[in-house]
């Protein structure tokens, strides 16, 4: 077979500085390199921004024949196939919205012996014919980017994914590299079993971000309403810079874009109901203006490369800590300071759990992503640092706190709270763990309603004895109790607050329980810049 690249067969270091012009490897990419040229599988965990693609380009270079490239992402996939043509790669790409003449063109030169990469997506890789044509060819490797995309637990989930164990019976002699940015454990597992890379060699690169400053506050805390205060948070800490704003639902992200640019801002919305061609739009003005903020669902961001995104806000809870990560992971790629900034409310809790109870997923499943929720939720009411809690969770230990994150830097102040929770827990009890924050909060605070009395729960003994503290800050008090696991949502999503037997010791007096002062900690993020 014909080299198609001079740089075909050179050594790796060789590659790296003459075809793509860098200076030396990042973090594991020599490891990964050396282990996959030499003909290892490997599954590579390595966050956004670390590096990836270099993993399999340059064994693809250093190994005769061609290397097939699966990529969930036709996007990406162009700009990949371009930036390897401008660096005198033999590359192309092959996806199902080409036509036909183009597609022949490809194919007519892998059979030539004349590519060094193909790119394919996986619905090209399973249409008809195309894996026998590639057993009849001389292969590299195959890369198979976004490989958690084969996991049926997260959002990225794609059903041809589930079928590239294919690659590891028909191609027992051609390496294989598996690369993502989603590492958990399970995740981990499930790439490894459903890509039979049970043998493969792991790299796992740190995952910190240490530039990225992560700020949770409370949405239904005293510094007004959340748009307004993510208002001033753009203005005082970003004016004039791209960001991405993040909302829960198609009708939020609408408003809140419409609610931004009638206020100055830059803003775009961008989701999976808009036409195409808007969406293409809002992404381009993206990418290539300044200062543009892109306010999405979560059907906004994986493979998109903006090096200065200088802060991406959540107006609501993300479902997980996985997602989380991801979704922040967006800002600061260039390595300047950027900001992970996020106002939550106990709605939002309530709202994530109804989702979930309306998805069609199985028990299993929603067992899953109720764990998975409730992860997140104990993140965002952490009194400690935020970065060693994250960084734990992907199975990494930071010995020290960060000094950096919001939590660091302006410790939450506690306050004793037992004698405030043993109150909110037998209300609870007392009005049948049936009701939902408001009402119980309503008969602690002794507010009357029509309701309130037909229900007879004026009556009760647990009326009215809880007007030390307000709304706000029973309401801070639900969500912290929430995230310790002291109490549960009905598993029927209508927001009912039910007891878990773990409150037994604080319902007892056994245990005392220190909380985040709902007072001091209610207008956090702290709107001070500390850069
Ligand atoms: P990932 O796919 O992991 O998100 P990429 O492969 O897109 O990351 O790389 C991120 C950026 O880092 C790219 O702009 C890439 O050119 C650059 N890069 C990768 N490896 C090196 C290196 N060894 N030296 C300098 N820049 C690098
Ligand atoms: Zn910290």
């Amino acid at each position: 077979q014909t080299a198609a690249t001079p740089a075909q067969g050179s050594a790796p270091e060789t590659i790296l500085r003459e075809t793509f012009g860098y200076q030396a490897f990042r973090g594991q990419q020599q490891a990964v390199v050396e282990h996959v040229a030499g003909g290892g599988d490997a599954l590579v965990l390595m966050p956004t921004g670390g590096g990836k693609s270099l993993c399999y380009q340059i064994p693809a270079l250093a190994r005769r024949g061609c290397a097939i490239v699966i990529s969930p992402l036709i996007a990406l996939m162009h700009d990949q196939v371009q930036a390897l043509r401008q660096n005198g790669v033999a590359a192309a790409g092959l996806d199902s919205g080409q036509d036909e003449a183009t597609a022949r063109g490809v194919l007519a030169a892998l059979h030539a012996g004349e590519l060094d990469l193909l790119y394919l997506s996986p619905e090209r890789l399973f249409a008809p014919g195309m894996l026998d044509r590639l057993e009849g060819l001389e292969l590299a490797l195959f890369a198979i980017d976004e490989a958690h995309c084969v996991s049926q637990w997260g959002h990225d989930f794609r059903p041809e994914y589930g079928r590239l164990a294919v690659l590891a019976e028909r191609f027992p002699s051609v390496p294989r590299i598996a690369l993502t940015a989603t590492a958990d454990e399970p995740t981990r597992e499930e790439i490894r079993e459903r890509l039979r890379l049970e043998s493969a060699r792991m790299f796992v690169s740190s995952f910190d971000r240490p530039n990225i400053r992560y700020r949770v506050g409370a949405a239904d805390g005293s510094s007004g309403p959340p748009r307004e205060r993510l208002l001033r948070f753009i203005r005082e800490e970003h004016p004039g810079e791209a960001g991405i704003v993040y909302c829960l639902s198609r009708r939020k992200v609408d408003e809140t874009a419409e609610w931004l640019a009638a206020r100055g801002v830059t803003a775009l919305p961008y989701h999976a109901g808009l036409p195409a061609a808007t969406r293409a739009e809002h992404q381009r003005r993206f990418l290539r203006e300044d200062g543009v903020v892109m306010v999405a669902t979560i059907a906004f961001g994986m493979g998109i490369d903006k090096p200065d995104v200088r802060f991406v806000a959540h107006l609501s809870l993300p479902k997980s800590l996985e997602g989380y990560y991801q979704e922040t992971g967006r800002a600061g790629r260039d390595g300047l300071p950027a900001d992970a900034w996020m106002l939550y409310g106990l709605q939002d809790v309530v709202t994530l759990r109804q989702m979930l109870q309306d998805s069609d997923a199985g028990e299993e499943r929603q067992r899953i992503e109720q764990q998975k929720l409730e992860a997140m939720l104990g993140f965002s009411e952490l009194t400690t640092c935020r970065r060693q809690a994250l960084l734990a969770w992907f199975g990494e230990t930071l010995p020290e706190p960060c000094g950096y994150c919001d939590n660091c830097q302006d410790p939450p102040a506690t306050w004793d709270a037992t004698v405030a929770a043993q109150k909110l827990l037998s209300c609870i009890y007392r009005t049948g763990e049936r009701f939902g924050a408001g009402h119980v909060i309503a008969v602690l605070r002794g507010s009357r309603s029509e309701r309130l009395t037909r229900l007879g729960h004026d009556r009760l003994s647990t009326f009215g004895i809880g007007t030390e503290l307000d709304e706000r800050q029973w309401r801070g008090m639900v969500r912290q109790l929430l995230a310790r696991g002291l109490l549960r949502l009905d598993p029927e999503g209508y927001g009912g607050l039910r007891l878990d037997p773990a409150c037994r010791g604080v319902l007892r007096g056994e245990e005392a329980l220190h909380l985040r002062h709902e007072a001091v900690a209610g207008g956090r993020p702290a709107p001070a810049s500390r850069r």
